[in-house]
């Protein structure tokens, strides 16, 4: 299958030659990586008899990578004269998709232009997420097999913004989507797709290159997108590929969001069991339940009201949102000092949601500290 950008370099004249066999060769020159002062030509085989060549710099390959490196330090004049010749430079075949090394090259050279998903920087722009995870997993997969480490490194820094390790830094991000939903829907657009990385190519991705880190939450967000099976066109809907998943992929996905479901709903249930508690400021009735804790029930009923079906696909987003409202609680209802607990209580609900989603998506392989922040950082 070719990429949009096999298909731009296709579109470009090619220059034919025969080959020494009389074959007719197509080779295709990179309009963007063909410097005039280039000491060296890489080529990839685009199709059958048709190649894509980049002019481009040994010192610069041979300082970003210690493979390329190992290539042209000492038998460097073996590999000039033995080499096959485009334009009298010598030639260095790499077996990758055109693509890939396309946007390789191109982010070495330009690196500036390669970051082009900035989730927690503004303006939001329609669409920003659109391509993404796509347009970095050929930069990434050739960083690590020519060994560019900066490169490698820059691209999985991107990869753990999209997919932050702390709650902190997921709740931030979530801030801002739903900012960027709300924009998409007051323009009528119901395919909130691009308003969030895609998910289930991030988890193939991430699985292929070793990416551990960022799994639990792109699990967890692909359980937010796959349980809505039906998009509704008037409410906003997300779409998933789930067909690059495995299928061990899907059992973890499966089991996952059964844990995280019970979890949850034993964490909510179980709100009404912390009170009465020292901090009261009620005077408590001998043989009576606590003032404070009849009106709890009767501002967690109305909250519980909402607990069914799709709104349960995001529970560390519905505890958010519930430890956001507690201050809303009338105090002549619940004191104060029960109101603290009732919100330090859901916040502790969530974070254990939080650093238990490793456990639950079945990813044991990473630190048991995974999720867990050494400082404590105020949001709400
Ligand atoms: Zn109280």
């Amino acid at each position: 299958m070719s990429s949009p950008t096999d298909s731009f370099l296709s579109s470009k004249r090619p220059r034919i030659h025969k080959s020494t066999s009389g074959d007719e060769i197509k080779t295709y020159e990179s309009p963007d990586l063909w410097f005039e002062d280039g000491n060296i030509i890489i080529r990839t085989v685009l199709h059958d008899k048709a190649y894509t060549v980049y002019k481009v710099h040994k010192s610069i390959l041979a300082s970003h990578s210690s493979v390329f490196l190992d290539l042209f330090d000492g038998p460097q004049a073996a590999f000039d004269t033995a080499s096959e010749r485009y334009e009298g430079l010598p030639v260095i075949g790499l077996p990758d998709p055109p693509s890939d090394v396309n946007d390789f090259l191109k982010a070495l050279y330009f690196p500036e232009e390669t970051h082009c998903h900035r989730p927690i920087s503004f303006p939001f722009l329609e669409g920003i997420w659109k391509g993404f995870p796509y347009k970095y997993l050929g930069i990434l997969h050739l960083a690590m097999k020519y060994d560019v480490a900066h490169l490698r490194e820059y691209m999985l820094g991107i990869l753990r913004d999209a997919w932050p390790q702390y709650l902190f830094d997921w709740d931030y991000l979530q801030k801002h989507t739903e900012d960027l939903e709300r924009a998409y829907l007051r323009r009528e657009c119901f395919d909130l797709s691009f308003a969030h990385p895609e998910p289930a190519r991030t988890i193939r991705l991430a699985m292929d290159h070793n990416v551990l880190d960022i799994l639990p939450i792109a699990f967890y967000d692909l359980v937010r997108v796959h349980e809505v099976i039906a998009p509704n066109p008037h409410e906003g809907f997300r779409r998933a590929d789930l067909s690059v998943l495995t299928a061990d992929d899907l059992r973890r996905l499966t089991q996952g969001r059964g844990a995280l479901r019970g979890k949850f709903l034993e964490g909510i249930n179980n709100l009404l069991i912390v009170l009465p508690h020292d901090d009261c400021k009620w005077v408590p009735v001998p043989g009576k339940s606590s003032p404070c804790h009849a009106g709890l029930r009767k501002w967690w009923d109305a909250q519980l009201g909402a607990v069914s079906g799709p709104s349960v696909a995001d529970p560390i987003g519905w505890l958010r949102e519930k430890v956001g409202i507690c201050d809303d609680i009338p105090h002549d209802e619940v004191c104060s000092g029960c109101t603290r607990v009732v919100k330090k209580y859901l916040q502790t609900v969530r974070e254990d949601l939080w650093t238990s989603l490793p456990e639950f998506f079945g990813l044991g392989l990473l630190p048991s500290n995974w999720g867990q922040e050494t400082e404590p950082k105020l949001w709400f």
